[in-house]
């Protein structure tokens, strides 16, 4: 393309809220045949709020409200702040005035699982299943009931342990966003496959993906397993874009033809992409492609 025809594409995306940077993502978008989407934020809209929670093993309300509180307050995850806001309302406290969380000592993050730490001499674990059996915790069969009927409704479920017992659980939802399966089926219209590929759980995942209309899916996934899929669709010979809102995304966004970040997204999300869709609004992956697609059939 000539600088002109791609200063004049970016304008003209720019003014629609496609930021591209440079003329390399407008010259590759026009080729891509499999676009993968990350899960949360991405096709979801990212705001997850807890719909039940549960007690099991007779432990006491507050206490168990308490603790996750503190661990999960220390965590940046947006089911961290889901959890954090049900379990204060769960809880008989007066969370409005300046309370403090209980101290955590040791906390530590373990991506695409949850968080881990201490209170007073107890250890707490707050995360999926991969992160219970990691650490050795038995669900025992009313937990995993729990958790696999939520699972089947779509929800996350997020597992808080006490020196090695489940404490609680809560199901998390986080509902697709509303033009996500009308984008989806347009892409398949181009001649576009669509893939996902997600850290959270298979059941999850699936559920989502069939409400979204996604055709293929890569469950519990960690960061760098997603720039691995990239990689992997890359070798079979197809140009690849990628979607994504999280720091867990940045090295498959870096690593596909075509980074897009959700612009409500991360930083680190953004500056990983080559393009930024600052409306957030899944529309505007085929708007991009379209941009590509009118700019390089100018040219030739
Ligand atoms: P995604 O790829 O969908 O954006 P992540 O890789 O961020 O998901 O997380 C994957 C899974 O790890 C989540 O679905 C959840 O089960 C678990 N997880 C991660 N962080 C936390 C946390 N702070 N609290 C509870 N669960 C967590
Ligand atoms: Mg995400």
């Amino acid at each position: 393309a000539t600088p002109t025809a791609v200063m004049v594409a970016t304008g003209k995306g720019a003014s629609q809220g496609v930021l591209i940077k440079g003329g390399g993502a407008l010259q590759k978008a026009h080729k891509v045949k499999t676009i993968v989407f990350d899960k949360t934020g991405t096709l979801t809209v990212g705001k997850p709020a807890v719909v039940s929670s549960e007690l099991f093993s007779n432990y006491p309300l507050e206490d168990f409200c308490d603790i996750t509180i503190a661990a999960e307050g220390n965590s940046e995850h947006p089911l961290a702040k889901a959890v954090v806001e049900h379990a204060k309302k769960l809880s008989r406290k007066d969370w409005s005035e300046d309370v403090q969380f209980t101290e955590v000592k040791d906390f530590q993050v373990h991506a695409g699982a949850g968080v881990s730490g201490k209170v007073g001499d107890r250890t707490i674990l707050v995360g999926n299943k991969r992160l219970m059996r990691e650490f050795n915790v038995p669900l025992g069969s009313e937990v995993e009931k729990y958790i696999s009927t939520n699972e089947d409704l779509a929800r996350t479920c997020v597992v808080a342990a006490i020196d090695g017992k489940v404490a609680g659980a809560f199901a998390v939802t986080d509902p697709v966003k509303p033009e996500a399966s009308r984008v989806i089926s347009f892409l398949h219209s181009m001649n576009i496959s669509s893939v996902m590929v997600t850290g959270d759980n298979w059941a999850t995942a699936s559920s989502i993906a069939r409400e979204a209309g996604i055709q293929k899916v890569f469950a519990e996934v960690d960061p760098l397993g997603k720039a691995d899929k990239i990689k992997e669709l890359q070798l079979q010979g197809t140009t690849v874009a990628m979607v994504g809102d999280g720091i867990n995304d940045s090295p498959a966004l870096a690593a596909a033809d075509v980074g897009m970040a959700i612009g409500a997204g991360t930083d680190v999300a953004i500056e990983a992409a080559d393009i930024v869709l600052m409306k957030s609004n899944l529309e505007d992956v085929v708007t991009a492609i379209d941009l590509s697609r009118k700019t390089m059939s100018r040219i030739r």
